[in-house]
C-alpha cells in the first residue's frame, strides 16, 4: 500500500502551478531569440519606412500636373540619398524601395508610361499618394510594438530586426536533467543482456523538454538502489532548474525516487487520480522543481504532456502555459476511465464543421505506438460503461489538427 493518498488533477496542477516561478531574464541576441518569450516592451525609436518609399518601379511625379509629358532629370536606385527636387514638368525614374525625391507626390507605375527621347508621357492621370509609402506608416515612432510575454516567432524577428534591435530580453531557458532508474536500462545503442530493456524515456523525454523550449541535460541512468538515487537525485537538482526522474515511483521493493525526493525536499502528491500515470511523483527542493516520471514509457510522457510541459512554459515566462483546449466529438465508443481521469490518445480532424476525435488504439502504457501521430488527449471522465460515439468531450491540442485540404 502506498502511504500517498489519491490527489484529484486539477489539485494537482494547482499544487504543481503554485510551486512554479517565473524565471530571470538574460540578453540574447534577436538573430538566435525564435521560440524565446520577450521579457521587455518595446517602442519604437524610428519610423518605418523613415523616408517616404516607392513601392513600384516607375516614375516619380507630381500628379496634380495631369497628363502633360515631363522630362526625366534622374534616376534613383534603391538605398540613395538626398535626390534633387521635382518641379513643375519634370519627372524621376525610380526602383521599388528608392526615396521619392522632394516635390513628388506620386509614382507612376512603369507599365502606365513611355518615354521618348527623355520626355515621359503617361497613359492614365496618377493619383496624389499613389506607390508612396509614408513615412511611420507601417510603423510610427514612440508607438509600442512588442509587449512583455510575446513569443518571438518569425514575424517578431523581422520586426526586431526591422527597428535595429539586435538584442532582446528574453526570460531564460529551464534547464532540465533526465535521470533514468533501473536496473534492467542499457544505452540504446548497447547489447541487451536477457532481461534488459532499452533507455527509450530519457531521450524521449529530452526531446519533450525541448519541445516545450527548455534545454535538456541528460543525467544518464542510474541503478535501483536507495543510496546511490538519493545521491544522484541531489547532484542532479543541484545542476538543474527542473529534474525529472523516470520510473522507481511505483510500490515495488526497489521503488526508492519517492524516499530519494523526501530525503532532500518536500514532496508534494505521490499519486494522482490520472491515467496513464498515478505514482507520478511531484516535489520542491528549495526553489528547484522535481518530478518523478512513471517509468512505463507512454505514462511517462502523457505525465510530462499534461504536468511537466506547462510547468516549463511558466519558468520561461509564457503569458499562455497551457495548451488550446477544445470540445471533441468522439467517432466511435471509448470506455469511461474507471477511478481515474483517463487522458486518451487520439487523432483529432476538422471534419463537417465539428472537431472529431479518434483513438490511437490500444491505449496499454508501454505501448508508445499509441502515442506517434496523436495530436490530442481527450479527457475522459472517470465512471464505468461507455461513452457513446457522438459525445462530446474536452480534449488537449498537443498538435497540429487535420482539416480542410
Ligand atoms: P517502473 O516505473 O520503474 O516500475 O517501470 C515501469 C515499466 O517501465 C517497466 O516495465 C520498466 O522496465 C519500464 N521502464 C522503466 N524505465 C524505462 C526507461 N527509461 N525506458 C523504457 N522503459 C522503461
Ligand atoms: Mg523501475
Amino acid at each position: 500500500m502506498s502511504k500517498y493518498e489519491v490527489v484529484p488533477v486539477p489539485e494537482a496542477l494547482a499544487i504543481v502551478r503554485s510551486a512554479t516561478p517565473v524565471l530571470g531574464t538574460e540578453t540574447v541576441p534577436t538573430a538566435e531569440a525564435d521560440g524565446r518569450v520577450l521579457a521587455e516592451d518595446l517602442t519604437s525609436a524610428e519610423d518605418v519606412p523613415p523616408f517616404r518609399a516607392s513601392t513600384v518601379d516607375g516614375f516619380a511625379i507630381i500628379a496634380g500636373d495631369g497628363l502633360q509629358p515631363r522630362r526625366v532629370t534622374d534616376e534613383i536606385m534603391a538605398g540613395v540619398a538626398n535626390r534633387p527636387t521635382i518641379g513643375p514638368g519634370t519627372a524621376a525614374r525610380i526602383m521599388t524601395g528608392a526615396p521619392v525625391p522632394p516635390g513628388a507626390d506620386a509614382v507612376v507605375m512603369i507599365e502606365y508610361t513611355h518615354v521618348d527621347d527623355g520626355q515621359l508621357t503617361l497613359d492614365r492621370r496618377a493619383r496624389e499618394g499613389e506607390n508612396v509609402r509614408p513615412i511611420g506608416i507601417d510603423i510610427t515612432a514612440g508607438a509600442p510594438v512588442l509587449e512583455r510575454g510575446t513569443i518571438i516567432g518569425i514575424a517578431e524577428v523581422g520586426i526586431l530586426m526591422t527597428l535595429g534591435i539586435a538584442q532582446v530580453a528574453c526570460y531564460r531557458r529551464p534547464l532540465v536533467g533526465v535521470l533514468s532508474t533501473g536496473d534492467e536500462l542499457v544505452e540504446p545503442w548497447e547489447p541487451v543482456p536477457a532481461g534488459a530493456i532499452r533507455d527509450s524515456n530519457r531521450y524521449a523525454l529530452m526531446a519533450a523538454v525541448r519541445e516545450a523550449g527548455a534545454l535538456p541535460m541528460s543525467l544518464g541512468t542510474v541503478k535501483d538502489d536507495r543510496e546511490l538515487q538519493t545521491q544522484r537525485v541531489r547532484e542532479g537538482v543541484a545542476q538543474v532548474d527542473v529534474l525529472l526522474t523516470s520510473g522507481g515511483v511505483s510500490v515495488g521493493d526497489r521503488d526508492f525516487i519517492k524516499l530519494a525526493l523526501e530525503e532532500i525536499g518536500k514532496v508534494h502528491f505521490g499519486r494522482i487520480a490520472f491515467r496513464p500515470g498515478l505514482p507520478l511523483t511531484f516535489a520542491q527542493i528549495g526553489h528547484k522543481l522535481a518530478f518523478g516520471l512513471p517509468g512505463n514509457p507512454v505514462s511517462s510522457l502523457v505525465t510530462f504532456e499534461v504536468f511537466v510541459r506547462p510547468t516549463l512554459r511558466v519558468l520561461q515566462g509564457d503569458p499562455q502555459p497551457d495548451r488550446a483546449r477544445v470540445e471533441v466529438e468522439l467517432a466511435h465508443e471509448i470506455r469511461r476511465g474507471g477511478d481515474r481521469l483517463e487522458y486518451h490518445r487520439v487523432i483529432v480532424s476538422f471534419e463537417g464543421g465539428r472537431l472529431v476525435a479518434r483513438s490511437t488504439g490500444l491505449q496499454i502504457s508501454s505501448r508508445l505506438l499509441s502515442m506517434s501521430g496523436h495530436n490530442g488527449l481527450a479527457i475522459v471522465e472517470t465512471g464505468d460503461g461507455l461513452l457513446p460515439a457522438g459525445t462530446r468531450i474536452p480534449a488537449i491540442l498537443t498538435g497540429p489538427i487535420q482539416g480542410l485540404a
